[in-house]
């Protein structure tokens, strides 16, 4: 048989690593500070660009999400044109989030011809130019991109329009091309938003309003003056993990090509059971190629900091330094399509799938999330009183109000067919979304609670782990004491505070952030107003409240938000039964979280703050539905055609071998003397194989069974989903247990396709 796996893995260890240079100047390596956002277009350079008074404007117009003027914009297109093609540019695309989970761009050349008509003739000149207004916007042919219903085909326009938060950047791909990238947001004629970014920025909008509303009840001025804090940020940082395997190997599997995740592969011997991948060494063409990566976004201007080992074999992490949550989306959008291109000239392929590898951990995308005023002040920064730090506490409970309220709206935000494979497993946060404050800020919320005083905790204590007064004394005396954070970890908790900020940790590695992160802004947006609102009702004629209403206010909160608050140990089943019987949501699958969206207790929140109308809703309802059935129903397929096309020919040759050596050696009598042909290891062998063959042709054909009842409801997306999850799981499953089983008793070189152990260990 020809079996090219075996050819592959030969060729890997014979290729030569690739060789890269690092920038230098002048015989030195350049510093990493030096090269940072090198292909921005940056404010700085806009200020260049423009007259002071202009840019005044600009900033003006920016802020407040106005409009730019044309005469602004003009000016601002001439000067990025010109910084462009002196990097080598020909081409510029309005870069924008449709709801496909990636991004989606269309470039234009600058190339324009410029037509003159006279007596003599008509001239045509060729020039570059770029104007204000195709900086602006942009019509592209949207009709092909999900709406869910929101654009008919009579009218399919969608506009792009620059984000003027986001700045422009430059890429530059083989053979010297060079494109300017303009951050876009994607909308309708009618301005619904088509796109993931449109709500984003609407929901920072409306988080930032809420905050506020809530800082000018804390912060006193003196009447007519302006109020201490004029805006406040969400902010946030994405650690990325994902997967790096061989590129050869990888294009040996269908499933891993086509769907992202290995659909059958049994668990080798070694797999994370040793423990010794996490921040272990770093394979060198893995180092390789994160340092490439990060030498391009740190001239695209992602301040990418952390690197290191998780723990699945061949599994890493990549983190940025936090910024405002929409770039920070754009960020890590650019930094997956950065480290696949990257990883794409190594020979490696990246793979951001949540769970590629049964058996083994899977990959999130943990979000930490926070709220920054225009001053630099942290909001959630406990600071070293926090039992006094009352907006720390107001801000800290309105979050988890918006858990609580919102918890199930949450789970909707991260839930798709492929984050499915690692919520609720016993790797990665459940399914149920809770609170974790460790144990400092449990107990002060506690205290406050019961009026009564603080336990024992004071910050100096607890900020030090104190390495005097053991046997590692003399050791160690000459380092530092350790700061402790506040809080401790505990990784099996969904929504996790960690010193300064929460920890979304049930997001997916594959999918974008923008969604989850509009759906927490919305939710604690909401809690803000009301909290803001109880503040005011406590205050009564005040124009300020008093350290005592604020305290009432807090108790209250303390009391209510309770029970979303847990500290054990989410992975445990006592967790599921606890959490029922406090009513908390546990949502095991996607179509009832997507339900929520539309939910009215959801819907209205987000209706109401201008986050989403109700036909946006609606569709991107229907689109998660649609998404998730056509990943099954394609999963299913490929699934089908490996095992028919792969797997079973490959037993059947494995088969026919067998059976014509035990003819053979019946023939030379050789079975003969140790008890007829039964007794040779050929025949029994065969008699072992033939219930698994007949079991895996059953399951072929429950999983065409699964594929025609999903068929029979098709065009309703809604039904198709639920179909899909009830149907088509159990047959995938039950298929890839026997295939599983067929693998291990394969002849090595009768098995077609990389094995997960191939893959892991290249
Ligand atoms: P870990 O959670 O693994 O200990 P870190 O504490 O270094 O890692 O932080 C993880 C991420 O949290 C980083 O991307 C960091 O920039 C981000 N982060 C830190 N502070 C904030 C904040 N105030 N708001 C949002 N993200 C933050
Ligand atoms: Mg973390």
């Amino acid at each position: 048989a020809n079996v090219p796996r075996t050819e592959v893995i030969q060729q890997n260890v014979a290729r030569p690593p690739r060789e890269i240079s690092y920038p230098r100047h002048d015989g030195k390596p350049v510093y990493t500070s030096e090269l940072f956002g090198e292909n921005v277009f940056g404010l700085d350079k806009i200020a260049k660009a423009l007259p002071k008074p202009a840019f005044a404007q600009f900033l003006k117009q920016v802020r407040g999400r106005q409009a730019l003027d044309r005469t602004t914009a003009d000016a601002i297109a001439h000067a990025v044109r010109i910084w462009a093609m002196d990097k080598g540019a020909t081409h510029f695309t309005h870069w924008f989030q449709p709801q496909t989970g990636t991004t989606a761009e269309k470039h234009d050349a600058f190339l324009t011809l410029k037509t003159t008509f006279s007596p003599s003739g008509i001239e045509t000149k060729a020039i570059d130019a770029f104007s204000g207004s195709q900086l602006l916007q942009a019509e592209p042919d949207a009709s092909s991109f999900p709406s869910g219903g929101m654009r008919s085909t009579f009218e399919a326009r969608g506009y792009t329009v620059w984000d003027t938060t986001s700045p422009m950047f430059l890429q530059h791909g083989p053979h010297h091309t060079c494109v300017l990238y303009i951050p876009s947001i994607f909308i309708s004629y009618n301005g619904d938003a088509l796109d993931e970014k449109t709500v984003l920025l609407r929901s920072s909008e409306q988080l930032s309003k809420a905050a506020l509303g809530l800082l000018e009840l804390l912060e006193p001025v003196p009447a007519g003056a302006p109020p201490m804090t004029a805006h406040v940020y969400t902010t946030l940082g994405t650690e990325q993990e994902y997967f790096l395997i061989d590129r050869s190997l990888y294009v040996l599997r269908p499933d891993l090509k086509i769907t992202g995740r290995t659909l059958i592969g049994a668990l080798p011997a070694k797999h994370q059971q040793m423990e010794d991948h996490y921040f272990g060494h770093i394979p060198s063409r893995v180092l390789a190629t994160m340092s490439e990566t990060e030498l391009e976004l740190l001239k695209l201007g992602v301040p990418v900091k952390t690197r290191h080992n998780e723990v699945a074999p061949q599994q890493f992490e990549l983190a940025p330094i936090f910024e405002e949550a929409s770039i920070a989306v754009d960020h890590n959008l650019l930094t997956m399509e950065v480290l696949s291109k990257v990883a794409h000239r190594n020979n490696l392929k990246v793979l951001f799938h949540e769970k590629p590898f049964k058996g083994v951990n899977g990959s999130g995308k943990h979000c930490n999330w926070s709220l920054s005023t225009d001053r630099g002040d942290n909001l959630l920064d406990p600071t070293v009183k926090p039992e006094t730090n009352y907006r720390f506490l107001l801000v800290l409970l309105a979050t988890m109000d918006a858990v609580l309220k919102h918890g199930a709206l949450l789970r909707a935000g991260i839930a798709s067919a492929s984050n499915e494979h690692r919520l609720g497993a016993n790797e990665a946060p459940p399914a149920i979304i809770s609170v974790f404050l460790g144990e400092h800020l449990t107990e002060v919320l506690n205290s406050i609670e019961e009026s009564r005083p603080i336990r024992n905790f004071s910050m100096p204590n607890i900020k030090t782990i104190k390495l005097g007064g053991t046997a590692l004394d003399v050791m160690v005396s000459s380092l530092p004491e350790i700061s402790r954070d506040l809080t401790d970890r505990n990784r099996t908790s969904p929504f996790a505070f960690t010193g300064n900020k929460f920890e979304f940790r049930a997001v997916g590695s594959k999918q974008s952030p923008s969604f989850p992160m509009t759906l927490l802004n919305a939710a604690v947006a909401a809690s803000l107003q009301e909290i803001t609102a109880a503040l005011k009702t406590a205050a009564g004629d005040k124009p300020y409240p008093s350290d005592a209403d604020k305290l009432k206010v807090i108790r209250h909160y303390i009391q209510t938000t309770k029970i979303v608050r847990f500290e054990g140990d989410g992975y445990s089943d006592a967790w599921k039964q606890e959490a029922a019987r406090r009513g908390l949501p546990n949502i095991t699958n996607c179509p009832d979280a997507f339900d929520q969206i539309v939910a009215d207790e959801h819907s209205a929140m987000l209706i109401g703050l201008g986050i989403f109308s109700k036909s946006e809703l609606q569709s991107r309802h229907y689109i998660l539905m649609e998404r998730y059935a056509k990943d099954l129903i394609l999963e299913a397929n490929v699934l089908r055609g490996m095992l028919v096309q792969q797997i079973m020919p490959a037993v059947f040759a494995y088969r026919a071998t067998l059976s014509e050596s035990a003819v053979r050696l019946a023939e030379l009598g050789i079975a003969a003397d140790g008890g007829g042909a039964e007794a040779l290891p050929e025949v029994q062998l065969l008699r072992k194989l033939q219930p698994h063959l007949v079991n895996l042709q059953k399951w072929v054909d429950a999983l065409d069974g699964a594929l025609n009842k999903v068929h029979h409801v098709a065009g309703d997306p809604s039904k198709e989903a639920r179909a899909s999850a009830k149907y088509l799981l159990p047959a995938m499953e039950g298929a890839r247990e026997v295939a599983d089983e067929l693998e291990t008793m394969l002849a090595d070189r009768f098995f077609p396709l990389p094995k997960m152990s191939e893959l892991l260990w290249f």
